[in-house]
């Protein structure tokens, strides 16, 4: 027993103390910073998700390869920002000379403050997404301290969080998965592939109909969406500060 103290000592504390705030490796891409005078046209010439528009860059189809850095420094920079995301599709548009998102204003009703549950399907994705999502439950993350659980019924959950572009194999799949969950249900897009259909958008092999019928309430972008980006999504529409 002694023996088994010990080591847990050794171990220490292996949690990030508040995921919320902690601190970033400088090579990760996260948040675009645009400059000001940024061509669209160019940048969209080496962007495979044709990403850029005259309001900027839109996070919900990037895929942070990191082409357009490299091409064009001096028009856009990833900065190691993990903090994005959004209630709004069309808040996911960073705009030229923005140095953050509009904040998130969608917050939950107040019983799921404490508890929330939600149900993943993965509906054709790479599997990089569905990774990160279970790397917010390993011991850094510890997404279950806030009181979010991933649960494998849908009967169990209050959310359902979709991975994936929606192949059309996987299409009826998701709207049964919905229709299981008890209302009220929210409904989250995390990654590229979700949000927009990522690398995946013009494929007759996708079938997005599910989402013209049923609204998000938060979209996570990223390819894959970062567990630090997940966990301070959700925890905001929490009211967790
Ligand atoms: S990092 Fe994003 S915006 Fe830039 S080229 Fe890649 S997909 Fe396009
Ligand atoms: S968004 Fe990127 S990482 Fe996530 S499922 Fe699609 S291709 Fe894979």
């Amino acid at each position: 027993m002694f023996e088994l103290f010990k080591a847990r000592f050794r171990h220490g504390y292996q949690a990030i103390p508040n995921p919320l705030k902690a601190g970033m490796d400088p090579a990760f891409p996260g948040l675009p910073v645009l400059d000001k005078q940024m061509d669209f046209e160019l940048l969209n010439g080496v962007c495979p998700t044709n990403a850029f528009s005259e309001q900027g860059c839109d996070l919900g189809k990037c895929i942070f390869c990191g082409a357009c850095e490299r091409k064009f420094p001096h028009m856009i920079h990833f900065s190691n920002d993990f903090k994005m995301a959004s209630d709004d599709r069309q808040k996911l548009i960073m705009a030229p000379g923005a140095n953050s998102l509009a904040p998130i204003e969608f917050r939950l009703p107040s019983q799921f403050r404490r508890s929330f549950t939600i149900r993943n399907v993965c509906a054709g994705g790479c599997n990089a997404c569905e990774m990160e999502l279970a790397a917010c439950n390993n011991v850094n993350f510890d997404i279950s301290r806030y009181g979010i659980e991933m649960v494998a019924s849908p009967r169990h959950a209050d959310a359902l969080i979709l991975t994936g572009p929606i192949s059309r194999s996987m299409a009826s799949a998701l709207a049964e998965t919905w229709q299981a969950i008890p209302e009220p249900r929210y409904l989250i897009l995390a990654g590229a592939c979700a949000i927009s259909g990522g690398i995946f958008a013009e494929s007759p092999a996708i079938d997005r109909a599910f989402l013209k019928h049923w609204e998000a309430c938060l979209f996570i972008p990223g390819c894959p969406a970062h567990p630090l980006s997940i966990v301070s999504a959700i925890t905001q529409i929490m009211g967790i500060k």
